[in-house]
């Protein structure tokens, strides 16, 4: 009998607690997993009680479900997904509806799109984020690819996402193709920059301040009431302050070599692929690839010398405010190049990006969530053609309130040899956009001079010409 609303396969971390989320709000799901016995586990365990059904078969599971069918996949992104899509479209009618929740590549989600397309069946790409926590109490939702499907899907995916101000969902339609694993990307390479930015900040306050790991932990506890207020400050201040077993802080005992999935990796390669300088998500990838080199980093620190005997003069609370200051106008130039990059990418798939829509499924239930997005929210509510987040009055201001601090902060750090490859590559990248009159200028001359690549004059745009410039006259 056809009694379940949905059906999701992939019974690991995230699928379980999505289900028990879809359950807590009503809806029927039937779980299946590619070792059935992790069905009877689930509903002997953490489904006991609830509505939750299983299915021993791909078959009894599409029986099972009310038509349209709905069949979220939660499986390991890549292959899995393409081996299930195959097994599925066999035993679903025209109209069927197969969404893909995993860290899919956008790339994967828009052929999956034209495919099924062709076979009548409808297919929606969703980020997900919000890791186990989020899935099961409410995740950010970014749900792309065939618009049909989503007034099938739109009830329960607003009703099981996180919330935010007067009860408005975390979800929303993002847009056709792969748009939200699109979307998904870009946050995650997001979330790369802010944890980056963070990290320089703690570096600072540590080896410039000498701040010990209590007063760095209340440091950013305070900041959390500030425009940072934010999760990720929030786990900070909580990661400081946290004592092992004997006692002392956890922190510096963790080897500082850190591990990276790839969505960050492929945020960048797209920045580059598409000519958009997002260069604050470019450079936390690297900072994390400068990490991992630990052993020879260590090499390194025996031979490599840094500024000698520089000493911090200045005063302590001062400068603290100006590095949350610095760490403000950072992440402002850091969301505006990622919304830069879902510009380009809407321009180059012809995608139509609601772009303060965006805004508000980050701005709560997932890793990146924070009181900031609301902001950005309001600016492309005040302009939804905003060309870029840093042309806003409010943002243009806030970064003109913390020019000063950001300044001095990159110059202490460089002065004591603290490396701040986000900082600094922000404040570069307000720098060079700020600028009318680059110098290009000379690049242009440069490439003319050894390739004939030919150069425009400011006075005849559109007008290549080439210089001998080795001739005479
Ligand atoms: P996962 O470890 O990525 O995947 C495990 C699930 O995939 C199991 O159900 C497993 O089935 C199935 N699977 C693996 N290889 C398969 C194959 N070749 N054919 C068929 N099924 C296969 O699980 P997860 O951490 O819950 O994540 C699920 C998806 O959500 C992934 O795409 C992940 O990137 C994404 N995601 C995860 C998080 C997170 O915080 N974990 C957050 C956001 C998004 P068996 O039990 O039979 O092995």
């Amino acid at each position: 009998m056809a009694e379940a609303d949905i059906a999701l396969i992939g019974l690991a971390v995230m699928g379980q607690n999505l289900i028990m989320n879809m359950n807590d709000h009503g809806f029927v799901v039937c779980a299946y997993n590619r070792t059935v016995s992790k069905v009877h586990d689930f509903l002997n365990n953490e489904a006991k009680g609830s509505k939750v059904v299983g299915a021993e078969s791909l078959e009894d599971m599409v029986s099972k479900l009310k038509k349209p069918r709905r069949i979220i996949l939660l499986v390991k992104a890549g292959q899995a997904v393409d081996d299930f899509i195959d097994k599925l479209v066999p035993l679903l009618d025209a109209g069927d509806i197969i969404i893909d929740g995993g860290n899919s590549e956008y790339r994967d989600t828009t052929r999956r799109c034209q495919s099924l397309k062709e076979k009548g069946l409808l297919f929606v790409g969703s980020g997900v984020s919000g890791g186990e926590e989020g899935a099961r109490y409410g995740p950010s939702l970014m749900p792309g690819g065939h618009k049909e499907a989503w007034p099938h899907i739109k009830d329960i995916f607003q009703s099981i996402s996180a919330k935010v101000g007067t009860g408005e969902p975390c979800c929303d339609w993002v847009g056709d193709e792969g748009a939200g694993h699109f979307v998904k990307m870009v946050h995650n390479g997001i979330e790369y920059g802010d944890m980056q930015l963070i990290c320089e900040a703690y570096h600072l306050m540590k080896d410039v301040l000498g701040m010990d790991h209590d007063e760095m932990g209340q440091a950013f506890e305070s900041w959390n009431k500030t425009e940072l207020d934010s999760f990720l400050i929030e786990i900070t201040a909580n990661i400081l302050k946290y004592r092992d077993s004997d006692g002392k802080h956890l922190l510096p005992k963790i080897r500082d070599s850190a591990g990276q999935k790839g969505t960050g990796k492929w945020t960048a390669i797209s920045a580059l692929e598409y000519g958009t300088p997002v260069t604050l998500i470019g450079e936390a990838v690297f900072a994390r690839c400068l990490s991992s080199l630990k052993e020879e980093r260590v090499e390194a620190s025996r031979s490599l010398s840094g500024p000698q005997g520089v000493k911090f003069s200045g005063n302590k609370a001062s400068f603290l405010e100006d590095i949350r200051k610095a760490l403000y106008a950072s992440k402002i130039i850091s969301y505006a190049q990622g919304f830069m990059l879902l510009r380009q990418a809407a321009k180059e798939f012809s995608w139509s990006l609601n772009y303060g829509a965006i805004a508000l499924m980050w701005r709560g239930g997932c890793i990146i969530r924070s009181v900031f997005l609301g902001k950005i929210k309001e600016a492309f509510d005040r302009d939804g053609d905003l060309q870029n987040l840093l042309l806003d009055h409010f943002f243009s201001k806030a970064v003109q309130d913390c020019q000063e601090s950001w300044r001095r902060t990159v110059g202490t750090g460089v002065q004591h040899g603290i490396p701040m490859p986000c900082f600094t590559t922000a404040l570069s990248f307000y720098d060079g956009y700020r600028h009318d009159m680059l110098p290009a200028n000379l690049l242009q001359a440069q490439r003319d001079y050894f390739g004939a690549h030919t150069y425009e004059l400011l006075s005849k745009p559109g007008h290549f010409i080439h210089t001998n410039w080795t001739g005479h006259g």
